[in-house]
């Protein structure tokens, strides 16, 4: 048994594949691609593949799991972002850093620092 049979059953596999590796990536496409993807029996297959697949084959090549380049790149980008709050707030917990001192350590602006921060000082408020 290949790691790779549940491709057998794949939805793209009974229908043109140029809907889910579109060059130019025209929302009709994609968005057909999209709904053929929602109901895909394979669809859990696919996600642990993509996740095992190259950072740029994964990124610059159409539709997998019925994310789009962009859905894909949003994803990465709102963990990145996620991971580095999380950072910042360890840090501020920790105390005896300033805006600026934190900024270096995270690698982001003060400004992203002191917005995080109240942003977690008005959770606290809102958690009492
Ligand atoms: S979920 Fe994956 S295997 Fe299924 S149709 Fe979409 S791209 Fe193809």
């Amino acid at each position: 048994m290949s790691r790779y049979d549940w491709m057998e059953y794949a939805a793209c596999a009974q229908v043109d594949p140029g809907l889910w590796h579109s060059d130019t990536g025209t929302s009709t496409g994609y968005g057909l691609a999209k709904k053929i993807c929602a109901s895909c029996p394979v669809r859990p297959e696919c996600e642990t593949h993509t996740a095992h697949l190259d950072a740029d084959e994964y990124s610059t090549h159409g539709v997998w799991a019925g994310r789009t380049i962009k859905d894909r790149n949003d994803e990465r980008l709102t963990t990145v972002r996620q991971e580095r709050d999380e950072a910042i707030i360890r840090l501020l917990q920790r105390g005896g850093l300033d805006a600026e001192e934190i900024a270096v350590q995270v690698q982001c602006s003060s400004r992203t620092v002191l917005r995080v921060q109240k942003a977690y000082r008005a959770g606290l408020g809102a958690a009492a």
